[in-house]
């Protein structure tokens, strides 16, 4: 691709210090950039104006589309009223409130209170830092450890890095740190024993769980995190009895469960949330892409009644809770938020998240069922996943030298349509917007089709 060398690319080479980027590539000038000026609906244009059906909704989290004025324009609202005021000892904003509401209103039964933050990663921190808390006011010092997923992902801070199962986020981060254990992922299509049935591979997942919290110690384990369905991870639904077995074995050790929402949470998969998607009923959830459809940055933590009064046990017996970020709930985000739930609601995006996704997951799979080189195509409501194999009958992968998954998101992006090489095997993740209609998912599938097709042949 050539690169137009005006000023504003060399200062993206020069002084932008992008995340999830070869640097060094980047940085001479090797690699494409790409500086992003507007959107409406599902589309996002560029400087040079090219435009191109976005069917990664960002980074699954332009939920409602682009270009909305109901919620930029409460933002501007919000600006002009109250732009900021801290929630620290028992301050709030109207919207805050409001949105705290909001949200008890639509989580899943037994949830109580939420805590505001700023990001996916610093939602899930505040998890953990709550989880360890409460084993303390619990009088149980040793019992810290968290078991997460290979092929979860969880965030990329210091303690959501360690539990994401991802190598590229440990290497060289001297991660994951030491209270941090991976079980096997509920990856069934990678499964070893091809023999297993899916209930069968779901009890495997549930006995490797169980024989780790025994070697750990099940004094020494306090929580479970895994997201409802596997995301960055390769975009993976759960197999059938996957939950069921799994929180079996959690309140066997009386190990708190925390469910990573923050992409399922708000409609992503056809329901509301994940965790009553799949029968999931965790301690603690946590929110954010969705909840305000990235127009501002804001997370959450969900907190259950259970954990609540613990919580509310500890600051009896220790004051105010030594936690909180500056920008903890701010007004701008959260009257953005309600916005957008309510967006969500009036033009239906559950139910089309369920019925436009049923049809978009379809006509992919029916469109790409002859091509020899498409191993498995899944998903649940707008998310879905074409995993690439070279040898699709004993799901043989591809050297990752041939790069097949960036070659076909390439071929696909030639073609107008955005999706995303997943990090991890040869997996093309869509996620689009949850407005997608009938008509733009045909443009989705139709991209896809002729990019592996195109890219098959060159193999
Ligand atoms: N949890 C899940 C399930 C995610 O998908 C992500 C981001 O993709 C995160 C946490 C981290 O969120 P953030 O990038 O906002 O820190």
């Amino acid at each position: 691709m050539a690169l137009r060398g005006n000023e504003l690319d060399a200062w993206d080479r020069d002084h932008f210090f992008h995340p999830s980027t070869h640097m060094a590539a980047h940085a001479r000038g090797e690699t494409p950039n790409r500086i992003i000026t507007g959107g409406e609906g599902v589309y996002i244009t560029d400087r040079d104006g090219k435009r191109s059906l976005d069917a990664f909704a960002g980074l699954y989290c332009v939920n409602v589309g682009y270009g909305r004025r109901e919620i930029a324009d409460a933002i501007a609202a919000q600006a002009q009223k109250l732009a900021y005021y801290h929630a620290y000892v028992g301050h709030g904003s109207e919207p805050s409130i409001q949105l705290a509401k909001m949200i008890i209103d639509r989580a899943p039964a037994g949830m109580s209170r939420v805590f505001f933050g700023l990001s996916g990663s610093d939602a899930n921190e505040t998890n953990i830092k709550l989880v360890w808390y409460v084993n303390n006011v619990l009088g149980r010092p040793e019992k810290k450890k968290i078991i997460s997923r290979w092929r979860g992902y969880h965030g990329s801070g210091l303690m959501t890095g360690s539990l994401t199962g991802l190598e590229v986020f440990h290497k060289a981060f001297d991660l994951p740190l030491t209270q941090v254990r991976h079980t096997e992922a509920p990856y069934y299509y990678g499964r070893q024993d091809r023999s297993q049935s899916e209930e069968q591979f779901s009890q495997a997942c549930a006995d490797k769980l169980e024989e780790m919290i025994l070697a750990e110690g099940p004094e020494t384990v306090a929580a479970f995190i895994g997201e409802p369905m596997l995301g960055t991870g390769g975009l993976v639904p759960p197999p059938s009895g996957y939950w069921e077995k799994i929180q079996a074995v959690l309140a066997r050790y009386d190990v708190l469960l925390i469910a990573d929402e923050v992409i399922t949470g708000f409609g992503r998969l056809g329901s509301m949330f994940g965790s009553d998607h799949y029968g999931i009923k965790p301690d603690l959830i946590t929110i954010a892409k969705g909840l305000t459809s990235a127009y501002a940055p804001l997370s959450g933590v969900i907190v259950s009644e259970k954990v609540w009064k613990i919580l509310e046990k500890g600051s009896d017996a220790l004051g105010a809770i030594g936690h909180g970020w500056t920008y903890s709930s701010h007004p701008l985000c959260t009257a953005a938020a309600v916005a957008n739930l309510e967006l969500v609601d009036s033009l239906g995006l559950v139910e089309n998240a369920r019925e436009t996704g049923a049809y978009f997951r379809q006509s992919l799979a029916d469109a790409l069922a002859g091509q020899r080189i498409v191993g498995d195509v899944r998903g649940e409501g707008l998310a879905a996943a074409v995993e690439f194999s070279a040898d699709k009958d004993d799901r043989v992968a591809f050297d990752p030298a041939l790069k097949i998954g960036p070659r076909i998101y390439a071929a696909t992006l030639a073609r107008g349509v955005i999706t995303r090489a997943m990090p991890q095997g040869d997996i093309l993740g869509l996620a689009p917007p949850l407005c997608l209609t009938r008509d733009e998912a045909d443009i989705v599938v139709k991209a896809v089709a002729g990019a592996v097709e195109a890219v098959s042949r060159e193999l």
